[in-house]
């Protein structure tokens, strides 16, 4: 049998790191990276045969656990049909349908193929229709890997980011802003001192990036305020939270507590293309007759709304927007969340949790950070042990302390139970600092 370290071996002779996408190199807690040999429903086997229930579900776009028989049913149809034609079909038609349908702030979408893409292009898009060139960011929120977004914050309040990135030079992120996360006394700030050159503010509205960080609502509410005084535009980066904390994603969550709230922009991805690539951004019907063929917003892919990972992308969302589904993952997320925690009281160990809809966070510290500076000065070591006692129990969690973990319709009680009670033999070893 191959195992995990040999392949691993192997694969850092071809590919940098060993991986093609870096947190799956387990750089932030040490070891070996599991490779993932097959999945099904709520469990990942790695390619020595061990079996583990996956709190990762790819980073999102599971949420129906792997190998729905209904999911499969359609990409295999479909992929009878042809892999990619380049030219429209029914199905793109059905999907933006589909997503608007569930989403009132969206009139019309472009599909696209990752959640950076989508980024990218909803960033060129408020650009292009403002006629401005700032755009506002916050730290510990990732929207892709775009060159401009690629950005940290400055050592001042309020000023121009410098990049994360070698490669990026600084002239491209000279419009990019970088603030702290629910600071409104910096979002006031740069908003009186040049409001009127900023195209769009983009935010994770949930942050699964910096672990899980909620924006807090009076923030939510005043960006959207500043933003329509100042006539820029709100960029909700929903890639993580669309479908996945709610139905409507996170704006329906704050809309139910800010009365007419919506984003002026939405950017989607993860669960719309149920585990294939596909991501979408969207808007008003206005905005987005700005995008070429029509207007002089560039945007483009060659497989873009392509037939297979649309067929995916409809069964998984025919699926999710069945009565009562969120009700059920909402409660098995926070059960998730409430037995971490009371493994953590149990043991003494200072603990917190949250969770929305199918995501979850937890932290090694007392109360829920704000930022990502509070996130990051959480217990990095307490965290990378509790990954890998949880690892070694068959339980695979996110392998970096700023991520989000997400939990499935496929997780049964018996996973839960057993998930919990690997957290409690761990937590008693967390003990010590
Ligand atoms: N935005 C958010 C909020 C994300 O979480 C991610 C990916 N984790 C992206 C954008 C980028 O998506 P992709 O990896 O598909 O390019």
């Amino acid at each position: 049998m191959t195992s995990n370290q040999s392949l691993f071996e192997r694969a850092q002779r071809v590919i940098p790191g060993g991986v093609n996408s870096p947190v799956r190199a387990f750089r932030a807690v040490g070891g070996t990276p599991r490779f993932i040999a097959r999945a099904q429903g709520p469990y990942m086997w790695d390619a020595e045969g061990t079996r583990y229930i996956d709190y990762i579900g790819s980073w999102g776009p599971m949420i129906l656990g792997h190998g729905h028989p209904a999911v499969l049913d359609a990409v295999q149809k479909a992929a009878l049909d042809g892999f990619s034609f380049g030219a429209p079909t029914e199905r793109e038609v059905e999907l933006a349908e589909e997503i608007i349908r569930h989403v009132p702030s969206v009139e019309q979408v472009r599909l696209v193929s990752s959640g950076t893409e989508a980024g990218m292009s909803a960033i060129r898009l408020a650009r292009g229709a403002t006629g401005r060139s700032k755009i506002v960011k916050f730290e510990g929120c990732y929207h892709g890997h775009a060159d401009a977004l690629l950005v940290k914050a400055g050592s001042g309040l309020a000023t121009f980011g410098f990049p994360t990135s070698a490669g990026v030079p600084p002239e491209v992120v000279q419009h990019t802003l970088v603030l702290e996360y629910n600071n409104l006394e910096q979002i006031e700030e740069v908003f009186k001192t040049q409001g009127d050159e900023i195209a769009c503010v983009m935010i994770e509205p949930i942050a699964g990036n910096m672990n899980f960080v909620r924006a807090q609502v009076p923030f939510v509410k005043r960006i959207a305020e500043l933003c329509q005084q100042h006539g820029a535009l709100f960029v909700f980066d929903e890639v993580m939270t669309g479908f996945r904390v709610a139905l409507g994603g996170a704006q329906s969550v704050y809309a139910k507590l800010i009365p007419g709230f919506q984003p002026d922009i939405s950017v989607f991805g993860k669960v719309i293309g149920g585990g294939m690539p596909l991501a979408a951004f969207g808007t008003s019907r206005k905005i987005m007759q700005q995008l070429a063929p029509l207007g002089p917003v560039y945007q483009a892919g060659t497989l873009s709304g392509n037939p297979v990972a649309t067929a995916c992308g409809l069964a998984t969302l025919k699926l999710i927007s069945q009565p009562g589904f969120y009700d059920t993952l909402g409660a098995k997320t926070q059960a998730v969340v409430d037995g971490l925690t009371a493994a953590a009281r149990a043991a003494g160990v200072p603990f917190v949790g949250d969770s929305q809809g199918g995501m979850f966070g937890f932290f090694f510290t007392d109360s829920l950070p704000q930022n990502y500076g509070v996130v990051m000065a959480t217990d990095k070591d307490r965290f990378n042990r509790f990954f890998h006692g949880m690892l070694e129990r068959g339980v695979y969690l996110a392998p970096a302390l700023y991520e989000a973990g997400f939990v499935s319709a496929a997780h049964t009680d018996a996973d839960i139970a057993a998930t919990i009670a690997a957290a409690h033999d761990v937590m008693a070893t967390l003990h010590s600092a």
